[in-house]
C-alpha cells in the first residue's frame, strides 16, 4: 500500500471518532514546512475551530536533528528554517498566538511527544498540513490512529500542492508520468475548480487567550542549529545577507517579481547572468509563501482569467511553478523514488564510474568546464544555483563523468538552501534520464555549447570563476581549446577533467549496455 493511502485510510477509519471529539481547552496547529500565517490550510482550519469554540490556538514546531540528518538538509537550509521560525513566532505573537518550539532528539518520539503536549495543553484537536515523503506520511498515519485512540482528533490536510496528489488522472485513470499532459489536466482542473486558488486569510486575533496562563509559551526561544548543521560566523554573515527570511519578505519578493520581471521571464529564465527568475524556491521549500498565493497573485496581473492565456511571461512562470506540484504528485504515487530507486528500473543496470577524484572536482567546481564550475561555485557560495545550470551540472555528472546520479542528488540536498526532495529528485531524474519524464538518454548536454548559448557574454562565468575573469570573447567558454590556455593556467584554472566527445560516446555505450539495447 502506498504511504499516502495508509494516511488516507487512517483519516477515513477514524473520521467518525474524530468528529465526535468536542473541543476542550485549546486547539493546536503543528507547523512543518508551512512556516507562514497566510494561506495555510490547516492553520486556517485550526483557527476557525478555535474561534468557533472560543478557545485559544497554539502553534507548535518540533526541531528534529535526526530528520535534518535523514533528509540531508543542508546547513544553510537549517539556518534558514530556524531564522524563519523566529520571524513566524513574532508574526504569530502579533495575533496573540504563541509558537511553542522544542527539540526532539529521537525522530520516532515525535508522535508521542505531540500527543503529550496536546494533553498538557488540554487540546484535543490538532491540525497539520500533509507532507508527501514516505516517512512523514507513515508518521502522520500513526499519529491519526494513536490520537483517535486517546480522544485527540488529528486532522492532516492537503495544502502544499495547488491540486492535491491523486486528483489528476490520465484518460484511463492512471497517474501521469509525463509533464505536458499532466499540465493540461492541471490547468483544466483549476479552470473548473476555481476554489482551489482561493487564498485563506491569516488567523484572526487569538480568541480567549489569557496570556498569563499560557505566558511561558510566549517565551520559547528558538533553539540553535544542531552542532553538525551549524554555520560558522563568516557563513552566517554571508548567507543571512543573501537570504532574508519570513512571510513578508517572501510576499515582497513575489510582488517585486510580478511588477518588474515576470513579463520578460520567458526570454530571460534560461540566462544565468540575468536576474530573470523569482528566486522564490527557498520560500516555497520552507513554506514562507504558498504556491497558491504565487499563482493567484500572478493571475491578478495577467490579462486573461485563464492560466494558459494572456501575458506570455506569466503563463510560462505559472507552468514552472506547476513543476513543483507535478514532482510531488509523482512522489506520492511512486514513493519508491524516495528510496534511492530509479523511476524506470532498467536504468538500475548502468555501470557507473565511481571516480572519487572526478566527483570531488565536480563538487568543488574544478572540472575545467567553465559553466559547470560557475554553477557549482554559485551553489557553494550562496546555497542556490540557476535552473539551467542545475541541468547542465547534473547532466555533466551523470553522463560526462558517469558518476551515479544519486550521489549528485544527495550532494544537492546537502548543499542547497531550497532543497526539496521531490523537485530535486525530479530534476536529477530528468537530467540523468533515469527519472520520470526524462530527457532521452541519448541527449547529452554539451557543456561548452550550453555555455555559449546561455551565458553568451560569459558574465555568469566571470562572476563565479575569477580565474577566467580576464579572458575575452568566446574563449571564456573553453579556455584550453580556444586560445586562452596561458591565462587559465597562470591563474590556476584546471584543464578539462574529461574530454566531452569521448565522455559522450562512453555515456551512450554504457546507457545502451545498461538498457540492454544494441
Ligand atoms: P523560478 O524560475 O522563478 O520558478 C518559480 C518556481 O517554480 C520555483 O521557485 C520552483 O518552486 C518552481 N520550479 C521551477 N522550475 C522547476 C523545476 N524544474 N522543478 C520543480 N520546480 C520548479 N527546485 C527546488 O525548489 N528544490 C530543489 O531541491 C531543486 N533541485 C533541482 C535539481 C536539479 C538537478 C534540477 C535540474 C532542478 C532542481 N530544482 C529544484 C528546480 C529548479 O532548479 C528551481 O526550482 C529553480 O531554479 C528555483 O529558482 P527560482 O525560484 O528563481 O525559479
Amino acid at each position: 500500500k502506498r504511504p499516502i493511502e495508509e494516511l488516507n485510510d487512517a483519516l477515513r477509519d477514524t473520521e467518525g471518532q474524530r468528529e465526535a471529539i468536542k473541543v476542550y481547552k485549546s486547539v493546536v496547529h503543528w507547523f512543518k514546512q508551512d512556516l507562514r500565517t497566510k494561506d495555510n490550510t490547516a492553520l486556517h482550519k485550526a483557527s476557525e475551530k478555535a474561534k468557533r469554540d472560543g478557545v485559544p490556538l497554539i502553534g507548535l514546531y518540533l526541531v528534529s536533528p535526526q530528520d535534518f540528518e535523514a533528509h540531508l538538509t543542508s546547513r544553510v537550509r537549517v539556518d534558514f528554517i530556524l531564522r524563519t521560525l523566529q520571524v513566524l513566532q513574532e508574526d504569530l505573537a502579533q495575533l496573540d498566538i504563541p509558537l511553542y518550539v522544542e527539540t526532539v532528539e529521537k525522530r520516532k518520539k515525535i508522535p508521542s511527544r505531540i500527543l503529550e503536549l496536546c494533553k498538557r495543553w488540554e487540546a484535543n484537536h490538532l491540525y497539520a498540513n500533509m507532507e508527501y515523503e514516505v516517512d512523514e506520511l507513515r508518521r502522520e498515519a500513526l499519529l491519526v490512529r494513536k490520537g483517535a485512540e486517546i480522544g485527540i482528533s488529528v486532522n492532516v490536510l492537503h495544502d502544499t500542492c495547488i491540486v492535491e496528489p491523486g486528483r489528476l488522472k490520465t484518460g484511463v485513470g492512471n497517474q501521469f508520468s509525463v509533464y505536458s499532459p499532466w499540465y493540461r489536466a492541471f490547468v483544466a482542473f483549476l479552470h473548473s475548480h476555481p476554489n482551489h486558488l482561493k487564498i485563506h486569510p491569516a488567523p484572526s486575533q487569538n480568541p480567549g487567550f489569557t496570556r498569563t496562563k499560557f505566558k511561558p509559551l510566549f517565551e520559547m526561544a528558538i533553539p540553535d542549529a544542531p552542532i553538525s548543521k551549524a554555520l560558522n560566523d563568516e557563513e552566517k554573515h554571508r548567507y543571512r545577507a543573501l537570504w532574508p527570511v519570513g512571510e513578508q519578505e517572501a510576499c515582497e519578493r513575489l510582488a517585486k517579481f510580478l511588477t518588474k520581471r515576470v513579463n520578460n521571464y520567458k526570454d530571460k529564465r534560461n540566462l544565468p547572468a540575468e536576474d530573470g527568475t523569482s528566486m522564490l524556491s527557498v520560500h516555497f521549500a520552507s513554506g514562507s509563501i504558498s504556491a497558491r498565493t504565487a499563482i493567484a497573485a500572478a493571475q491578478e496581473v495577467n490579462s486573461s482569467p485563464k492560466l494558459d492565456a494572456g501575458i506570455q511571461g506569466i503563463m510560462t512562470w505559472i507552468s514552472e511553478v506547476a513543476w513543483r506540484d507535478f514532482y510531488k504528485h509523482v512522489l506520492a504515487h511512486w514513493p519508491f523514488v524516495c528510496m534511492n530507486k530509479c523511476f524506470k528500473p532498467e536504468y538500475t543496470n548502468i555501470r557507473w564510474e565511481y571516480n572519487d577524484d572526478q566527483f570531488e572536482a565536480w563538487k568543488a567546481g574544478r572540472t575545467g568546464y567553465p559553466l559547470v564550475d560557475a554553477g557549482m561555485r554559485q551553489a557553494l557560495a550562496t546555497g542556490y544555483m540557476h535552473n539551467r545550470v542545475r541541468m547542465v551540472v547534473a547532466s555533466f555528472l551523470a553522463k560526462d563523468l558517469l558518476v551515479d546520479w544519486r550521489l549528485g542528488e544527495q550532494y544537492f540536498m546537502e548543499l542547497l538552501i531550497d532543497g526539496d526532495f521531490a523537485s530535486n529528485n525530479g530534476g536529477w531524474g530528468f537530467s540523468s534520464s533515469a527519472g520520470v519524464d526524462p530527457q532521452p538518454y541519448f541527449r547529452v548536454f554539451n557543456p561548452t555549447l550550453q555555455s555559449e548559448k546561455f551565458d553568451p557574454e560569459g558574465h555568469y562565468i566571470r562572476k563565479w570563476v575569477p580565474e577566467l575573469k580576464e579572458i575575452k570573447g568566446k574563449a571564456i567558454h573553453d579556455p584550453y581549446g580556444k586560445g586562452a590556455s596561458i591565462t587559465a593556467k597562470r591563474n590556476g584554472y584546471p584543464e578539462p577533467i574529461v574530454e566531452h566527445k569521448f565522455a559522450r560516446n562512453r555515456a551512450l555505450s554504457r546507457y545502451k549496455e545498461g538498457l540492454g539495447r544494441d
